[in-house]
């Protein structure tokens, strides 16, 4: 059965034209209005009986399904979330004093194989569709006592299991959905995109022409430093990287986000200089997190040695002093199986 939260309004009123006969044109609008609020078909009680059965028959109308939730010491609130064929993802909601933002997934698992991240162990199992990561922010924003009128999430990132770039097509469709003025209408500069680095698919989201953050899970400054922790420094070096990332500065003018685990081995003087010379003409921040629970341990990959407490915070004066915006990340919700990909892995076991 299909997804209806894969449909644009369009191609709903294209196919409801197809299925029913001699439909009024207006239910369409009707429809898609509800499914913004995460309706369930036996919700849209102003659709006739008779119609709400014949979208039953052909149509999925709940992707998602929130099946377990934790809530840490920090009030950040983590879901699992099970999709219609049984596989699950991860979502992650954290309130600010601006409001409320979701982390979601693109992908059930991960092909790009990075050595600090549980997503990845087992692979990708599959891409998810447009509808079920909007799925993913409907029912969490339902969950929370939102509606489309009344929405309670503010800020999207695409920041939870999977490669959001080696699910292109679906994640671009994703935030035109999200972003509809006909749906659930939030802004794309609400939206950040976070990915490992794939180069061609970075100068090609450039060109699409939207408003979203890019976030760039950078994590070292040499080629062979960053072929030790993530698999994709080999695809692409860094001299490509960066040049598909000033690509999409000058395209879009949107400041740059990097994401900058804290290691041993990249947080030395020369490692702060280096991101200086990388970034030179960007618009840029940088986000230091300490380093979560990993899969593999210290003595399996050397180059996983976490910056001692001292270490991290002589980095943080380093690119003070040489003009460099920078913020620890606050480790949310480190309770609650708070890395990207330990929850659903814990609920296979
Ligand atoms: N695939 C995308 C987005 C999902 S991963 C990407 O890699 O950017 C989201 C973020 O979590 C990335 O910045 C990733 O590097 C980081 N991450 C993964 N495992 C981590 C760990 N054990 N500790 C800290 N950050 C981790
Ligand atoms: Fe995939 Fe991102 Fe995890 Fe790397 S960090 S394995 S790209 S989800």
């Amino acid at each position: 059965m299909k997804i209806i939260h894969d449909l644009s309004l369009t191609e709903l009123k294209r196919e409801l034209e197809e299925i029913i006969e001699k439909m009024p044109r207006f239910r369409a609008g009707q429809i898609f209005n509800w499914m913004s609020d995460y309706a369930t078909f036996d919700e849209m009680t102003n659709i006739p009986n008779e119609l709400r059965q014949t979208l039953k028959e052909h149509y999925i109308d709940e992707p998602v399904k929130i099946a377990k939730e934790l809530i840490s010491k920090d009030g950040t609130r983590k879901f699992l979330l099970e999709l219609s064929d049984g596989n699950a993802v991860e979502g992650v909601l954290m309130e600010y004093k601006y409001g409320n933002t979701i982390c979601i997934s693109t992908q059930c698992g991960c092909r790009m194989g990075c050595s600090f991240c549980a997503t990845g162990i087992d692979g990708l199992a599959r891409n998810l569709t447009a509808g079920e990561m909007l799925g993913e922010v409907l029912a969490i924003n339902k969950h929370i006592g939102g509606t489309k009128a009344d929405r309670k999430i503010t800020n999207i990132v695409l920041m939870g299991c999977g490669e959001p770039l080696d699910n292109y097509d679906n994640v671009v469709k994703f935030i035109k959905l999200i972003s509809d003025k006909e749906g659930f209408n939030l802004s794309q500069r609400n939206i950040s995109l976070s990915t490992c680095g794939l180069a061609d698919k970075i100068k090609k989201l450039a060109d699409e022409d939207l408003g979203i953050t890019l976030t760039i899970s950078l994590h070292a400054t040499t080629d062979e430093s960053r072929k030790k922790i993530m698999k994709v420094a080999n695809a692409y070096n860094l001299k490509e990287l960066f040049f598909a990332i000033k690509y999409y500065f000058e395209k879009t003018k949107r400041r740059i986000v990097f994401e900058y685990i804290e290691l041993d081995m990249n947080t030395n003087k020369d490692d702060a200089i280096r991101i200086k010379e990388l970034c030179k003409g960007l618009s840029y921040h940088m986000n230091l997190i300490p380093i979560n629970s990993t899969p593999h341990s210290v003595e399996e990959n050397p180059a996983l040695k976490p910056a001692s407490k001292q270490k991290s915070s002589e980095f943080w004066e380093n690119l003070k002093e040489l003009g460099i915006s920078a913020t620890t990340r606050r480790t949310l919700g480190s309770d609650i199986s708070g890395a990207c990909g330990q929850l659903r892995r814990s609920s296979k076991n």
